[in-house]
């Protein structure tokens, strides 16, 4: 089992769930990928093996050569829920993190070519970095937060989750409407316009606002 880092916390202990993901959640990264956005979320998974931690690194596989970073805002679930309403669904939030969707691109674009699912190009392990998580009542407002990605450095993705297409008990309540949502689970909300390739060496720096840091550096297995 893998459990969070929660941030001034040490005695809470919860186990990382299913990882959640949405596509095309904010307008130009849509528009970056040829793609338009999406009328309701469009959701895929990853595996939980795929979680890593600040200090420890994305490990480039053989199959890929061109794996991309999308950073995102992660939204973790307190507690169980089935149909969940708008009106109620913060209820179901434990906290926040910042948290990557590695992406190995050729792959996703093969697969997006043949009708095929993407649980290759994003399932590799190594592939869902995730930061601390900051409880919610730390966070006064999700839906006003500045997140960005530096590689060596340079700034490559920044953005508000003012700009989310959906809000956050929007999203709890589709996915909820499919899935039953368990505690630990980890949504992540989709990445903003900026996504790139990943280099041997690169050391990634991922920040939603001075909440919190996610250090992470790209090797080669
Ligand atoms: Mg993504």
């Amino acid at each position: 089992m893998t459990f969070y880092q929660i941030q001034g916390q040490k005695k809470d202990k919860i186990a990382v769930g299913k990882l959640i993901c949405l596509a095309r959640t904010y307008v130009k990264h849509a528009q970056e990928m040829n793609t338009t956005p999406p009328l309701e979320p469009v959701l895929f998974l990853k595996p939980e093996s795929a979680v890593i931690f600040s200090g420890d690194s994305i490990l480039l596989p053989k199959q890929s050569q061109n794996v991309h970073h999308e950073v995102e805002l992660g939204v973790i679930i307190g507690k169980q829920g089935k149909n969940v309403s708008t009106e109620e669904a913060m209820d179901y939030v434990f906290g926040y993190c910042i948290a990557l969707d590695i992406t190995a691109r050729d792959i996703q674009s093969q697969a997006k070519q043949k009708g095929w699912p993407w649980s290759i190009a994003k399932g590799f392990d190594t592939f869902a970095p995730i930061s601390k998580v900051i409880p919610k009542q730390f966070i006064k407002d999700p839906h006003n937060l500045i997140f960005s990605l530096m590689i060596n450095g340079e700034q490559r993705q920044q953005a508000t989750t003012k700009d989310l297409l959906f809000s956050i008990p929007e999203i709890i309540a589709y996915i909820s409407s499919i899935m039953t949502l368990k505690q630990g689970d980890l949504i992540m909300t989709g990445t903003p316009e900026g996504v790139g390739e990943l280099h041997e060496g690169d050391t990634i720096e991922a920040h939603l606002e001075d909440y919190v840091t996610l250090k992470i550096e790209v090797k080669k297995p």
